[in-house]
This record gives structure tokens, sequence and C-alpha cells, in this order.
């Protein structure tokens, strides 16, 4: 480059003219700002706003409520005539019912599994007596 004020040439990064010390305008002695360096932020992708609540007052099974149920089935007899009421009910709104009615089901298939158990068991060591009889 060549100086502004005595034309004479100069080293391009210079900020003073080395022949006649004339201050040099166009040059920046200083380091470009870091913040021009950095690239653009990507913008950040937007959460997806979270799912609408499910609607209120149908027959929404809160979990106070839940563990209520799980209190009173706690029981012995009170939590099965309460599963039976819960069950068929007219009052009762179908969330809860079907709980209740598919609670009773597994109830039902356990107990006839127990008895069916026991029968066999039963069958078993009435033979074993039986056997023992004729030592
Ligand atoms: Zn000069």
């Amino acid at each position: 480059m060549f100086c502004e004020n005595c034309g004479k040439q100069i080293p391009e990064d210079a900020a003073f003219c080395t022949h006649c010390g004339a201050k040099q305008p166009g040059i920046s002695t200083t380091k470009p700002a870091i913040d021009s360096l950095q690239k653009p932020q990507p913008p950040r992708p937007i959460l997806p706003s979270q799912p609408a609540q499910a609607a209120e007052g149908v027959d929404l099974i809160t979990m106070g409520q839940y563990l209520i149920m799980f209190l009173i089935m706690a029981i012995p007899i009170a939590g099965i005539v309460m599963l039976f009421v819960w069950g068929f009910s007219s009052e009762t709104g179908p969330n809860k019912k079907n709980f209740a009615r598919a609670y009773l089901i597994m109830m039902a298939i356990a107990i006839g599994v127990g008895i069916l158990i026991s029968i066999v068991m039963a069958a078993i060591m009435a033979s074993i007596m039986g056997s023992l009889y004729y030592y």
C-alpha cells in the first residue's frame, strides 16, 4: 500500500507511514472482533408444546382415587364387595368399571387356577395315601 500523505510505499499492515509518520486511516491494527468470527448460532428448534391434558370431568381416575381403591381392595371381603359394586354399578365411571371388572376376572382366574391346583394336589395326596395303605 501507499501512504495517503506522502504517497510512498509502506507495509500493508502499517498504522502509520514509515516515512512521514502520517496515520493511515484505512488500516485497522486490531484483529477483527471475535464476535464477527463466530458462526451464527443455528436457531434452536422450538420444543413441541406439551400434549394437551386429558379432558377433565369425564371419568378420569386420579392418583388419590387409585390409592383409595387399592386400600379398599386390600381389605379381604370389603375389597371384593367394592369391586363388584364398582364393576356393576351404573354410577361408576367406565374407567373404574372396566378396571374393577378386569380385576374381578383376574381374581376369578387366580381362584380357578388355585382350586384346580388344590384338586390336583388332593388327588396326588390321595393316591400317595392310598398306596401307603398297601404297605
Ligand atoms: Zn507518508
